[in-house]
């Protein structure tokens, strides 16, 4: 036998029953974003690799450690699996000149590439859910994705209790540079604590810092200076429409100084949602205002805020809160006994299939064929409610057998094989 090949290390398949989970997730998202006005963008998967060193910024963890990146080898251009959505979606808005009729909403799922150390709930490609308002000052629609957000959650079925909403702010440029400076005086103050990592950073991107997983570095870094410490009015102004429209709906938050986000973007709003059901991968959604992404990719100044959720960590906190995900279920499955029948049982399913009736069908080759008996098995395997059987005698009258494979106690009854598209198109509407 021929060695196996496996998936990559921390990529995964998504086969059935999981990816029945998936469906559903994405059919929640797509009636969202619909109530919400957000139109749907796809955008490649693979783009220059200086798309996201300009974009995310060049002493990040992505753009350090974690970016798939090749050279292509027919023309040597240097290029990388997206480590995030954000940087493609802006490239293609400002190629494109999309925003020339005005601010625009979009959406996009898609998979993205870290090079991390694999976990639950960490992988090296994983999916996102992505949200982009773009030409829009906010603080309004800063709060709007926010919202979004919460609703999402809620008609997902988690509990507002297993998850909690952060917010920030990272004011602007002149402001942070003023904090900065305070930071790098604090943390020069305290040099023999920092790692490696840190004394790395402390010039090119001290704010980096604060995100520090090491415990040592935990006190240091509580009693640094504060951001919001160094806001001017109109930050503070801005923050503080975002919580006012908050709290008029009635959502909780807490504000956490410290939180900062990954990608250098970043500015005035900030937020996550974290959970403390998953461990160390307990954000399951992140976002934030960033206003000058557009001119650091070459475009006209333009406003934007925008989101990103994790599927794999939505659907492990689903599981976490026992959210039940219906499974999708064929409504018929057509149990055929013998090779004779299959002519007219395929026929029959067709017409029941244009009648919008989902049909699963026991096909298999002669010598696979199976006995009724591993007939019917599947039949309750596949979670259908209706079995119709092409028993040769039946067939011979002009009829099929009918049984509800939902309530034992129901005999089982024929249908007059002209009578099916008739009885089907009841099913659909029951
Ligand atoms: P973390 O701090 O957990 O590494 P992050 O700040 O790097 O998250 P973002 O770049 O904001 O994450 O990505 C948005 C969302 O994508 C996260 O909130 C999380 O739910 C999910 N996510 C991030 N990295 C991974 C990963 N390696 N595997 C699975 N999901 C991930
Ligand atoms: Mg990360």
């Amino acid at each position: 036998m021929a060695e196996s090949l496996r998936a990559v290390k921390g990529m995964n398949d998504i086969l059935p029953p999981e990816s029945a989970r998936w469906e559903w997730f994405e059919s929640k998202v797509r009636a969202l974003m619909a109530r919400y006005g957000y139109a749907n963008v796809r955008t490649p998967i693979v783009e220059p690799t200086a798309l996201f060193v300009r974009g995310i910024g060049e002493v990040t963890d992505i753009v350090e450690k974690e970016m798939y990146s090749f050279t292509d080898a027919m023309n040597g251009d240097k290029l990388t699996l997206r480590p995030e959505a954000t940087a493609g979606i802006v490239r293609a808005m400002v190629e494109h000149n999309a925003l020339y009729n005005g601010p625009m909403r979009v959406w996009s799922e898609v998979s993205v590439f870290r090079h991390e150390r694999p976990q639950k709930g960490r992988y090296r490609q994983f999916h996102q859910i992505d949200v982009e308002a773009l030409g829009f000052k906010g603080p309004d629609v800063d709060a709007e994705q926010i919202l979004m957000c919460r609703a999402l959650l809620v008609d997902l079925g988690i509990p507002m209790a297993n998850v909690e909403l952060q917010l920030n702010s990272l004011g602007q440029a002149d402001e942070r540079l003023a904090h900065r400076a305070a930071l790098v005086k604090h943390f020069e103050a305290h040099a023999d604590i920092l790692d490696e990592d840190a004394k790395r950073r402390l010039h090119s991107n001290p704010l980096r810092i604060l995100d520090t997983k090491n415990p040592a570095m935990q006190a240091m870094v509580e009693s640094a200076p504060q951001l919001m410490d160094f806001l001017g009015e109109a930050s503070l102004a801005h923050l503080n429409a975002v919580r006012a429209i908050l709290d008029a709906v009635g959502l909780t938050y807490r504000i956490n100084p410290r939180l900062v986000r990954g990608l250098d973007y970043y500015n005035l709003t900030v937020f996550e949602w974290v959970t403390d059901l998953l461990g160390s991968q307990g954000t399951v959604c992140g976002g934030g205002r960033y206003d000058g992404l557009f001119e650091q990719l070459g475009g006209k100044p333009t406003p934007a805020v925008g989101w990103g959720m994790g599927i794999e960590r939505m659907l492990l906190l689903l599981e976490a809160v026992g959210v039940a995900v219906p499974a999708g279920a064929p409504d018929v499955f057509a149990v055929v006994p013998a090779a004779e029948a299959m002519p007219v049982a395929v026929a029959l399913c067709e017409t029941l299939r244009s009648a919008g009736v989902s049909v699963q069908m026991h096909a298999a080759g002669a010598e696979s064929w199976g006995s009724m008996k591993s007939q019917f098995k599947r039949a309750d395997a596949s979670g259908a409610r209706h079995a119709l059987i092409f028993g040769a005698d039946e067939l011979a009258r002009g009829e099929v057998a009918l049984k509800n494979l939902r309530d034992a106690q129901a005999p089982q009854r024929t249908l007059a094989l002209a009578d099916v598209a008739a009885w089907g198109a009841d099913l659909r509407n029951a």
